[in-house]
């Protein structure tokens, strides 16, 4: 009987459990598609290296080190004003330090960190979990570690709260922290949000992140223990098997277009694959896409 090693990560297992095409096309292909993301990747990449770097009283170093990433990319190229400029990440990294300034509560201990631990090693299967830690920090209040993550997200509110309760995403970051040997007891998501900002039709640049940048930083403070570790590791290792049998070929991807499917705007990347015929998407994703490798999950199998 073979044996399966997994290693598989928050994003994959995310995506797998809204829309297994998605996961599919994204993580188990390496389809991204180049032309159009080019600029939002390089803008992530950019706003992610300021945050990581991103102190209380170091804001100017970490803004040029994210400026000086930001000069090698295409941002440069990008006309003044648009969503993925130099000139609207220099604001977004101002907003930030803004909103963030006073934060001296937290030490910063460690930022970075690529973490892993064995979730699964039996006969037939070895489930690896990998994830990045952006931040371990000291809460001087109560003298205990915190993890902080940096995200963006389109929607904040409910919909992103949903994502901080003590679901995969949580106990993914608290097991690798654990496993690392950081007791945490409390997970800091600060959150800034892209949605609010967009070019008209008429070429204006409108929106709450520019006339309300405020409104893009929200912080949640999210609370962790062992409660839910059981079910987390169980809903990981059924991830694994499903993902297993897909790429065998021994189950058919589901295409179940979630309620939070896109795939009449163009949020989701793979909105123009989805909505063409199926003798159609191969081409589309051959001339649209680009394969690259991604580092969220990989199977290998020993005889
Ligand atoms: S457009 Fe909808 S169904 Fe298609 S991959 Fe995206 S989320 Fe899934």
């Amino acid at each position: 009987m073979p044996k399966y090693t997994v290693e598989i990560d928050y994003s994959t297992m995310d995506t797998m459990l809204i829309c297994e095409r998605k996961a599919m096309y994204q993580y188990h292909d390496g389809y991204t598609r180049t032309s159009e993301i080019a600029g939002a990747l390089d803008f992530g990449k950019c706003i992610h290296t300021f945050l990581e770097m991103y102190t209380h009283d170091n804001f100017e170093y970490a803004k040029s080190i994210a400026l000086t990433e930001a000069k090698k990319t295409k941002l440069k190229e990008v006309e003044d004003g648009q969503r993925y400029s130099l000139s609207h990440l220099t604001q977004l990294m101002a907003e930030y330090d803004k909103a963030y300034a006073t934060d001296n509560r937290y030490k910063t201990l460690k930022t970075e960190l690529k973490l892993k631990y064995t979730l699964l090693d039996s006969e037939e299967l070895k489930i690896i979990w990998v994830g990045n830690v952006d931040k371990v920090a000291i809460d001087t209040m109560f003298d205990e570690p915190v993890i902080f993550e940096h995200k963006t997200a389109y929607t904040t509110g409910e919909q992103f709260e949903n994502k901080t309760w003590p679901n995969h995403q949580v106990l993914g970051y608290y097991m690798l922290a654990q496993k690392a040997g950081y007791d945490v007891k409390k997970i800091i998501f600060n959150v800034l949000k892209t949605t609010g900002y967009y070019k008209t039709k008429g070429g204006k640049i409108s929106g709450d992140l520019l006339t309300n940048p405020t409104d893009c930083f929200i912080r949640y403070e999210v609370p962790v223990d062992d409660t839910f570790v059981n079910e987390f590791e169980l809903l990981v290792v059924q991830v694994v098997k499903d993902l297993i049998a897909m790429t065998e070929g021994k189950r058919a991807v589901k295409f179940n277009p979630p309620n939070s499917c896109t795939m009449f705007n163009s949020k989701c990347l793979f909105h123009d694959v989805c909505k063409s015929y199926p003798n159609e998407r191969k081409d589309i994703l051959d001339f649209n896409y680009e394969k690259r490798p991604w580092a969220h999950f990989k199977i290998t199998r020993e005889e």
